[in-house]
């Protein structure tokens, strides 16, 4: 692919009223940020839920240039439709195995990551002593055999995981006493499958220093542009960017009110852009600029930017539309069919997740797909 091109997955761009663009270098270049701060551990990489939003088959390839050998998906459907294009990586499957997905994991080479101790006995009886990682729960009490199931389960007659991992609670709160914990009982249980790889970091656990990083590292979050520690400035390059068309500019009274609800009343004389973005493109209804609960518990709604100027939403987001107030712009800054932006240089994805009452991960993994999506490189 040609420096700086640019092509249009689906839609039209020229009829679409909501674009994404996805920046296949910065999220290169975030990868290779992951891998050198994992040290001599390999750098994997989490392409869940459609690489968080940002397109799988897009963005999977472009890190397996880059050296990315070991990908993480949720379920066996979502590893099929990547081994295709990753003939020669390590696909581990975050859910595990069960009977309705055996026949998956056998026919894509996949690496089931063993949950439980139901899990394991259903694939040591099974896979023929295919490979299969095991998880083992330091303290989230989510997925992963309980140290102790872990011990028994090395004791066994299974053949032996070709990884042992955990995964982390508090990450995003470095200063967290859970995450010294957890790496703690990992290393613990790490002498029953010695010889064994073994991974413990996500994004934020990379971040946390040598202790976790072991064999593999999973990044995710950090890959697409997000920071993964609250409350620091983003340390990442941005990947997604997002813009929406301005539809019409109208003039509206003081006194008058905005959208459903008439939950905003103008306090001005205003000049209002309706952009065509709405709660079904992702653009969430909690970040309405008044009329939804979270305005009273965060006063600040949502914003768009104009040239690198914060423009304020007003009233409620609505399915496919949404209320911009551009008074304080200059006279003929804002025209019908200029665009604002809503993910970018101006707007964070930390800032867009605030004001819609959501993190990252939730933001990127709901944008819709009415967007016309381009990809650059
Ligand atoms: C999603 C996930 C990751 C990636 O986490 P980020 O916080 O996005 O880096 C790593 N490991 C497991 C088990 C996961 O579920």
């Amino acid at each position: 692919m040609t420096s700086s091109a640019s092509t249009f997955e689906h839609g039209s761009p020229s009829a679409t009223t909501t674009r994404l663009s996805v920046d296949l270098g910065a999220l290169a270049e975030n990868w290779r940020k992951m891998r050198d701060l994992s040290g001599s551990a390999r750098c994997g990489a989490a392409v869940k839920a459609n690489a968080y939003g940002t397109g799988a088959d897009r963005v999977a390839p472009r890190l397996a240039r880059e050296g990315c050998r070991d990908f993480f998906v949720a379920d066996a459907n979502e590893a099929a439709a990547l081994r295709p294009l990753l003939p020669d990586a390590r696909i581990y499957v975050l859910n595990g195995v069960f009977e309705g997905s055996f026949a998956q994991t056998l026919a894509h080479d996949l690496i089931p990551i063993i949950n439980s101790p139901e899990q394991a006995a259903f694939w040591c009886a099974n896979a023929d002593g295919r490979a299969y990682a095991l998880h083992i729960d330091t303290g989230m009490n989510r997925m992963g055999l309980t140290p102790e199931e872990a011990a028994a389960h090395s004791q066994g007659s299974a053949p032996p995981p070709c990884l042992v991992m955990s995964h982390f609670a508090c990450a995003d709160d470095p200063d967290h006493p859970l995450n010294q914990e957890q790496i703690k009982l990992f290393d613990s249980i790490r002498p029953c499958f010695s010889g064994i790889e073994a991974s413990l970091a996500n994004s934020g656990g990379i971040f946390l220093g040598s202790a976790p990083h072991h064999d593999l590292t999973r990044p995710g979050i950090a890959l697409y542009g997000g920071d993964p520690v609250s409350d620091v400035p983003n340390r990442m390059r941005t990947v997604v960017t997002a813009q929406t068309r301005v539809l019409v500019i109208r003039n509206a009274k003081a006194g008058q009110t905005v959208s459903y609800g008439a939950a905003h009343t103008l306090t001005r004389d205003s000049r209002i852009a309706v952009c065509g973005v709405g709660y079904a493109d992702g653009f969430h209804r909690n970040g309405s600029g008044a009329g939804v609960p979270l305005r009273s518990a965060v006063p600040q709604g949502a914003f768009g930017a104009i040239n690198g100027t914060r423009i304020p939403v007003i009233g409620k987001i609505t399915m496919d539309l949404t209320m911009f107030d551009v008074t304080d712009l200059p006279d003929g800054a804002v025209n019908a069919g200029d665009w604002v932006e809503l993910l970018g240089p101006t707007v964070s994805l930390e800032q867009a997740a605030t004001a819609a009452g959501t993190i990252s991960y939730e933001l990127l993994t709901s944008l819709g797909q009415r967007h016309a999506r381009s990809y650059v490189d």
